[in-house]
């Protein structure tokens, strides 16, 4: 207790420049100052003003800035600064609002500078997931390209395509109907020989159309729907902005815990993923903007797009079915599958629906063109 505490303390009487040492005693209401030459026994409610001080305290008599003001220093620990400043704000009967506020505040310091750092932590992590979404915007196409050149090397090392003069030229040439004006990309068709209703696009503009997807449509412009969503993954640069994420996560995550643990091994495992399975996968939001904008790209082309529904539809029954299957290179495909929860997406689609009288992607021999495609000569390895 105070009380029976003396603490050493320095005293400035406002009229000399030095001032006297000697040493305090506390009751609730008074502060008695004992040197060899003089005792003094002031008020507590006298005071004017207290500050801490990195000894003690110093309490200020007057607010008058006109003449010097007597001031008296007490040396102690916080705790007893603070306990001081109590006694101080009691007899003075004056705990006025913003200083009780201040005395709460420090008080509850420790926590308080926790819950401030965890909101500024949680605000950098906010600006940092923001920064994420627009640093697409500062990486060159070229980039796109390059990527997409080392995935499909992948893919066309390891799954069958087939070839097609007919579809080829055919696809090539109706595609400018579809492509936006002003397209960063060069867009290259390509078939592979699978029986599923699917297609993939790569960053840079390759699209592989699936002979399932080809031989089951009974008009090309269930060809052309899926088309339409292909091109706008790449023109929205999903690919990119999907491997940004996937990479800013990780970076995010060694930041946190540290580059001791989060180590180069975590990047080269998320960056051998990305250039299989990721880039091909893309999340949910990308799938939906991919449809919307699709379909924008049909209007555009004056083209119907009930054969994009009418695909979807027959995805959602193969799904169903479960076509896949377990041959081996299926099971690959299974991973690889890019359009997850096909119902919802077919629900979202129907509320969008048009309808065009006009049908600029039709083929008098479509029937007959769309089974074309024959198996390429794999090169063997001994070759
Ligand atoms: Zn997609």
């Amino acid at each position: 207790m105070l009380e029976n505490k003396q603490f050493s303390a320095r005293y400035f009487n406002g009229t000399s420049p030095i001032p006297i040492s000697g040493e305090v005693a506390l009751s609730p209401t008074e502060v008695s100052f004992f040197s060899q030459s003089t005792k003094e026994v002031l008020h507590l409610r006298d005071f004017h003003d207290l500050t801490f001080q990195a000894k003690g305290l110093k309490f200020t008599f007057r607010e008058d800035q006109t003449q010097e003001s007597p001031i008296l220093e007490i040396h102690c620990n916080q705790e007893e600064a603070r306990e001081i400043e109590l006694l101080w704000l009691r007899a003075k009967n004056d705990m006025n609002l913003s200083r009780a506020i201040n005395r709460e505040l420090r008080m509850v310091h420790p926590v308080l500078i926790t819950a401030v750092g965890l909101v500024l932590l949680i605000g950098i992590g906010f600006a940092y997931v923001s920064m994420l979404k627009k640093i697409h915007l500062v990486i060159p196409v070229t980039f796109d390209v390059s990527l997409g050149k080392e995935v499909s090397e992948r893919i066309e090392s390891s799954l069958p395509l087939c070839e097609s003069n007919e579809l080829s030229q055919y696809f090539s040439k109706k595609a400018n109907l579809l492509i936006p004006k002003g397209s960063p990309f060069t867009y290259q068709i390509k078939f592979l020989d699978i029986p599923n209703t699917n297609a993939i696009a790569l960053s840079g503009g390759t699209i592989y159309l699936f002979r399932g997807l080809l031989e089951k449509s009974d008009h090309p412009n269930e060809v052309w729907g899926v088309m339409a969503h292909e091109i706008s993954h790449v023109e929205n640069r999903h690919h990119v902005r999907q491997l940004v994420k996937a990479l800013g996560i990780t970076a995010l995550i060694t930041f946190l815990i540290g580059p001791g643990v989060g180590d180069f091994q975590a990047l080269e495992n998320v960056s051998e993923l990305v250039s299989t399975v990721l880039v091909l996968k893309f999340s949910r939001d990308f799938e939906d903007e991919a449809d919307d904008q699709g379909l924008v790209l049909l209007r555009n082309a004056k083209s119907d797009p009930q054969g994009f529904l009418i695909v979807l539809k027959r995805i959602l029954k193969e799904e169903k079915q479960d076509v896949i299957g377990n041959d081996s290179t299926m099971r690959v495909f299974e991973l690889l599958n890019t359009h997850p929860a096909t119902e919802d997406r077919i629900a979202k689609i129907k509320d969008k629906m048009f309808r065009s009288s006009s049908d600029p992607f039709a083929l008098k021999d479509w029937n007959r063109v769309k089974k074309s495609c024959k198996a390429k000569k794999v090169k063997s390895p001994l070759q």
